[in-house]
């Protein structure tokens, strides 16, 4: 492939832009090489500058459940642009969208929207402290939620990927109040809280990982969080900014039967628009201000746009009793077809998958936590990446990503997947 358009814009943009991207993981830092510019997409596709053609497994980091330039969606924020783009006033469509989220998910009564995934989390964080007096978070290592302050701590993907777990910035009077545990090692938890007697405000955690690859929880772990929460008086936050509207309506709470006090949402939820938002049953939520003193705020909180993207994306969730199961199916298709010609192959790995998020981890063993999803060869995942973007196949270039399936994904698309593969299995 030919990347001349794409290698200019990056020197260009390098000049003016801080590592010539908003956002570090696009950067290719981790598997060296120039980034390739989008100039569009539809469907399952993704096109380059340079009139490349790739089958997407990025998906805008996870917002594109249903295919790029969706048409719901599309239609949806044309049509709402014409009647101006924000205006700093409640609007209508602001109630629509929340009811209707209200009614996907279970245990939630309220929902305040923000515009990025990071804003939720930090906000929610903000709550279960001014709720609980408490000043004490409970975060696991490998875990992301964006990157205010609190959570640079050991914060998988894009903090892990550039080797600096703890951000320059980050005040030592922040970190110290943000204890670590290990992902699905429950009695490291335990023992954490009696560490720090009634000092500990919220438990927040991604209910399935999916910032250091893939990683499910283990049977109970989450219930067995629930109970120590409600024997300590801790809150329990899922950040379901990945898995919200991904892995079912209801996301995990749904999914693996347990309540969570306040969920976090992003990505899907903005249907590719800039779209965050936390929610909690009502005592909760009236914590915020107006009603309440804990304040949160946000000029284009609500945007119309993000709003009329958000609702069509929801809807077509909703109105679609298959959507889940079909793309379940895509997925199972998939990690079969991979796991197949990799053990052909000889090529050591362990693949984790889960609904529609899947990861190939270039290591022997379950891969459960931070530290075994870190045992991957990092210099197989790099020639496995650049072969496959070569073959156009687009995922993410970081071995501590997952690969987002969409239900634009066609069985060709997916054998094409796997043929490539196949062929670049041979290479490694
Ligand atoms: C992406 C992500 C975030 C951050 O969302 P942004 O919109 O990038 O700020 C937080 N938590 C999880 C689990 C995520 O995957």
């Amino acid at each position: 492939m030919l990347y001349k358009r794409s290698s200019a814009l990056f020197k260009a943009a390098e000049q003016v832009i801080p590592g010539g991207v908003n956002s570090p993981v696009r950067a290719f830092k981790a598997v060296g090489g120039t980034p390739i510019f989008a100039k569009s997409a539809k469907g399952a596709y993704v096109y380059d500058e340079d009139d490349n053609r790739y089958i997407d497994y990025i998906n805008s980091w996870g917002p594109m459940l249903l295919g790029h330039a969706f048409q719901p969606v599309v239609d949806a924020v044309i049509e709402k642009t014409k009647q101006g783009t924000s205006f700093g006033m409640p609007t209508e469509i602001e109630t629509k969208i929340a009811e209707l989220a209200v009614s996907m998910v279970p245990n939630i009564d309220k929902i305040r929207f923000v515009n990025s995934g990071t804003e939720a989390c930090m906000s929610a964080v903000r709550l279960a402290r001014g709720y609980t007096k408490k000043d004490k978070i409970i975060k696991f290592a490998g875990c992301y939620h964006g990157h205010s302050d609190a959570f640079l701590i050991q914060a998988g993907s894009g903090a892990v990927t550039f080797g600096s777990p703890n951000s320059p910035g980050v005040t030592e009077g922040t970190a110290k109040d943000t204890l670590l545990a290990r992902y699905n090692d429950i009695d490291n938890v335990k023992s954490l809280i009696e560490a720090n007697p009634n000092e500990i405000s919220c438990i927040i955690l991604e209910p399935v990982a999916g910032n250091m690859g893939c990683i499910p929880p283990k049977a109970n772990f989450l219930q067995e969080l629930r109970s120590l929460c409600d024997a300590n008086a801790i809150l329990l936050i899922f950040d379901e900014v990945m898995t919200g509207f991904r892995l079912a309506k209801g996301g995990c709470q749904e999914l693996f039967g347990v309540d969570a006090d306040i969920v976090c949402f992003g990505k899907v939820i903005g249907g590719g628009l800039p779209v965050g938002a936390f929610a909690a049953r009502e005592e909760i939520m009236n914590h915020l201000a107006p009603i309440g003193n804990v304040y949160q705020a946000g000029t284009l909180s609500g945007n119309p746009l993000a709003m009329a993207a958000g609702l069509a994306m929801l809807e077509s969730v909703n109105n679609d009793a298959e959507l889940f199961q079909r793309l379940e199916e895509k997925t199972a298709y998939l990690h079969k077809g991979c796991s197949r010609v990799l053990t052909a192959s000889g090529i050591t790995h362990t693949i984790n998958r889960i609904g529609s998020m899947i990861s190939i981890h270039f290591a022997e063993g379950e891969v459960v936590d931070f530290e075994s999803s870190a045992k991957g060869n990092n210099e197989t995942f790099k020639s496995f990446f650049h072969g496959m973007l070569n073959e156009g196949i687009y995922i993410a270039p970081s071995a501590f990503e997952t690969w987002f399936i969409t239900d634009a994904l066609s069985y060709k698309d997916l054998d094409e997947t796997i043929a490539a593969v196949a062929k670049i299995a041979k290479t490694l």
